[in-house]
């Protein structure tokens, strides 16, 4: 089949090693002028930046596209398992240094909150069960498919719901660690795919295994590696494609898709694969298609303020992963998810790949990546917001290193939420597509192909199983099995 892909974001990349592996014709258009979407990178003066993710977890995802391809991983990419998973900080001068091992953590948790090992590790071995239970069922396979409800892993899944804590809330579960800053670092991974623990539901609490089961790992040469590596694959196998090239519709003929738009031309294929926010797919590329209303107006995940400093100075208190807590995180949520405004007193995350990438930083400095969560695009004052964010945010770090910041930076460059969007079509800003705030939200997403329109199909965050790399890899496996 001659296919046609609409965006080389990192499941849009997938998606077309997994088609040419198939050995189907493959042609992606992308918008930039560079591939991986909001997976990408840049240079500020003699420091190097990951735009987007920092957090690689399932390396495995990305290793199935060498074996499918038939191609050693070695030649194009190599990663490492992390000991430390992240440093936690708090105002009152607690630091937690999580270790990826989890005996190692309960037993830090121990030391340092007086919550005893048996809670945490019962905490970690919950998460694995929840995940082992539901991935297959849940993000493994098309939830809109009725065959896949008629198998084995299914009925797995589904006898076992009462004990996946589908009704509680994230934080209701994680109650269980009684110390509040304890349950405060495990309501955290609300914020894996953009939402609020408060609202969220308890079957969330299966994320720490991704960190504390199967591993946390940094790419050698940073996270941009990984969009290198899978383009140079796709390259390989004969994908074709066209930078600085912007779809402007999919071709509909007989309720079947037939072709792009580009540049006023038409391009005839006999599959379309749509790696655009879906929401922007209906509504610039399918504008005479009837539009799945319901879906598009989903609550979107939150979104990001992320400032970019070269600093000329560097920190051993800091790590790859580095957390400073909010006084107040169910407030900071609130704010976030329904005020809908900036926090005063923000959680801030400092990720600093010069920690493991020497070239990254010049000698004696860092690049710091520094992020806090905002809400999406709601048409706030960002130039406002970002005015007030960037004091706050440099007052917090230097409180909780006890050095002043400001002084220290070389280089400065800002992504928001309209940049967010405008770089990567992305709705609203958003990092993750649809929030995971309702929970019922794994069966809201879009499908990953279209029941009225033959031979189109959805990959990416916004689609179902959901955003972040490791669900965007799925979401390219899962348009894969439809050939
Ligand atoms: P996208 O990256 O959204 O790319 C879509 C591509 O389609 C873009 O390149 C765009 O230019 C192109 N396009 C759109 N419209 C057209 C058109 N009409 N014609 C041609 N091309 C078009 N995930 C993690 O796993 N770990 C993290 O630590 C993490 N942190 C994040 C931090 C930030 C700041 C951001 C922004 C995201 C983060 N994420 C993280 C989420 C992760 O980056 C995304 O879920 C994932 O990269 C989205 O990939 P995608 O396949 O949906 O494509």
């Amino acid at each position: 089949m001659k296919i046609g892909i609409v965006g080389a974001g990192i499941g849009g990349l997938a998606s077309a090693v997994r088609l040419a592996s198939k050995g189907h014709t493959v042609t992606v258009y992308e918008a930039n002028s560079y591939p991986g979407g909001k997976l990408s990178e840049f240079d500020l003066g003699d420091y190097r930046f990951d735009a987007g993710p920092s957090l690689f977890t399932m390396a495995e995802y990305v290793e199935d596209l060498f074996k499918i391809a038939g191609k050693n991983i070695a030649d194009y990419f190599s990663y490492k398992k992390l000991d430390t998973v992240c440093h936690y900080f708090w105002e009152d001068g607690t630091r937690f240094t999580a270790k990826a091992d989890p005996m190692q953590f309960a037993e830090a948790a121990y030391q340092t909150f007086g919550v005893e090992k048996r809670q945490v590790l019962k905490a970690f071995e919950d998460a694995a069960h929840k995940y082992t239970v539901t991935a297959p069922v849940f993000l493994e396979q098309s939830l809109h498919k009725v065959g896949n409800f008629l198998n084995l892993k299914t009925l797995r899944g589904v006898l076992n719901i009462p004990r996946l804590d589908i009704f509680k809330s994230m934080n209701a579960v994680n109650e269980r660690l009684k110390h509040p800053k304890l349950v405060q670092l495990f309501n955290r991974y609300a914020t894996y795919n953009g939402s609020n623990p408060y609202q969220a539901s308890g079957i969330m609490t299966s994320i720490p295994h991704l960190e504390h089961g199967i591993g946390t790992y940094f790419p050698e040469g940073g996270m941009y590696s990984i969009t290198k590596a899978i383009y140079n694959l796709a390259k390989d196998l004969g994908v074709v494609f066209h930078f600085d090239t912007k779809v402007e519709e999919i071709l509909i003929n007989n309720r079947k898709a037939s072709g792009l738009r580009i540049n006023s031309d038409i391009v005839n294929f006999d599959a379309v694969v749509s790696n655009m926010d879906v929401f922007f797919a209906y509504r610039k590329l399918l504008p005479n298609e009837k539009q799945p209303t319901k879906i598009l107006s989903q609550e979107k995940s939150s979104s990001a303020l992320i400032f970019y400093w070269g600093i000329k100075q560097e920190f051993s208190a800091l790590g790859l992963h580095n957390i400073l807590f909010t006084e107040n995180y169910k407030t900071e949520f609130d704010y976030i998810f329904n005020k809908k405004e900036l926090y005063h007193d923000p959680t801030v995350y400092i990720n600093i790949t010069k920690k493991y990438c020497e070239a990254d930083a010049p000698k004696g400095g860092e690049n710091w990546f520094v992020m806090i969560n905002v809400p999406h695009n709601a048409g706030q004052d960002w130039d406002k917001i970002i005015a007030e964010a960037k004091p706050i945010i440099l007052n917090k770090i230097s409180r909780n290193l006890g050095v002043a910041i400001e002084p220290l930076i070389e280089v400065e460059h800002l992504l928001e939420p309209r940049t967010i969007e405008s770089r990567t079509q992305s709705h609203l800003g958003s990092l993750y597509g649809t929030s995971s705030n309702n929970r019922y939200s794994a069966f809201l997403r879009h499908p990953n192909f279209s029941s009225s329109i033959k031979n189109l199909y959805f990959c990416g965050g916004s689609v179902h199983p959901g955003g972040g790399i490791p669900l965007c890899l799925l979401s390219a496996k899962i348009v894969g099995d439809c050939f």
